[in-house]
């Protein structure tokens, strides 16, 4: 089977299974070799790698990694897609396409079935509809991860590399940077993919810390805290924080945990390093620890 990545082969494995690229899964395939060569390369795929792909569509990034890897296992959700790998990888003894949802998925087992529970490397031309849910998903599950070198809307890769100040920094660049390094790859056009998004496209990768330069005490109550403070942007953090009633966190609690660390009881938290908000939440779980009964 020829390689994929162009407009030609593409649209003719289309034609030949009468396929619409579906919305509701955020197809986009793509179709240029230098962006696929650029995950391949920067994901630095050898033959003792196995690597999890994220919805691989046709199969047209399937093709650069089963070359480049040992294995390459491959979910897919759209069940239409499943006969059409079957035959675009029919060449290649070293992939395995899982039908299902990827947020599904026990990422953990299949490292242990597939990778004798060694470190995985991801690679992928991300779904954009759930690019969030997905790369928290990796970062959280605490499966051994070597990489992740995925291609994501443009502003979602500026997100994930905003730091504190800035209007795009939110959730999302807290919990990326709290696990991991992130290094833009390169930037792809929506000329790379059939059919075009309408927007610009990054490819970035995220290398998870060896040991991190910030450590929760309490990794659940940490994220907890982050996401009410971003949930509603506008307000101060001493409001956020008390709203959100599952955290337990009074207007009093929250003023003084701000002071504690520094910062002023009108902080909103886009004004918060990765490091205040671990300092923060260390503060609220002593102080949540110390008032149970
Ligand atoms: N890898 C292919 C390429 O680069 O041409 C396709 C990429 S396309 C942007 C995203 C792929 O993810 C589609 O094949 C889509 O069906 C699949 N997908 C969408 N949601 C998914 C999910 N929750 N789990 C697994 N695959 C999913």
């Amino acid at each position: 089977m020829a390689y994929l990545a162009n407009p030609a082969r593409t649209k003719e494995v289309i034609n030949k299974y009468h396929l619409s690229a579906q919305k509701k899964f955020g197809q986009n395939f793509l179709i240029d070799s230098n962006v696929l060569d650029s995950i391949v390369d920067a994901a630095a795929i050898t033959k003792n790698d196995c690597v999890l792909e994220i919805g691989p569509g046709i199969g047209t990034l399937t093709q650069y990694l089963a070359e480049a890897a040992g294995r390459v296992l491959a979910v897919e959700i759209d069940r239409k897609l499943i006969p059409v790998l079957e035959d675009t990888l029919s060449e290649y003894d070293n992939v395995t396409v899982i039908s299902g949802d990827i947020l599904d998925q026990d990422i953990k087992a299949l490292a242990d079935k597939y990778n004798e529970g060694r470190p995985l490397k991801i690679a992928a031309n991300l779904p954009y509809y759930i690019t969030t849910p997905i790369v928290m998903k990796l970062l959280e599950s605490g499966v051994p991860i070597d990489s992740i070198t995925v291609m994501v809307q443009k502003e979602v890769a500026d997100r994930m590399q905003e730091r504190e100040g800035s209007r795009e920094y939110g959730a999302l660049s807290v919990a990326v940077q709290y696990y991991a390094e992130p290094e833009v790859i390169c930037i792809a056009p929506p000329s790379s993919f059939i059919p075009q998004p309408g927007v610009d496209s990054t490819v970035i990768k995220l290398t998870p810390y060896s040991t991190k330069p910030v450590v929760a005490r309490d990794e659940a109550l940490f994220f907890a805290i982050v996401k009410a403070c971003f949930s509603q942007r506008r307000k101060t953090m001493v409001n956020s924080l008390s709203n959100a009633q599952d955290l337990g966190i009074s207007k009093e609690l929250a003023g003084e945990g701000l002071e504690a660390i520094g910062r002023s009881r009108t902080e909103r938290g886009e004004k918060l390093s990765v490091k205040e908000f671990a300092a923060l939440a260390d503060y609220f779980s002593c102080a949540l620890e110390q008032r149970k009964p």
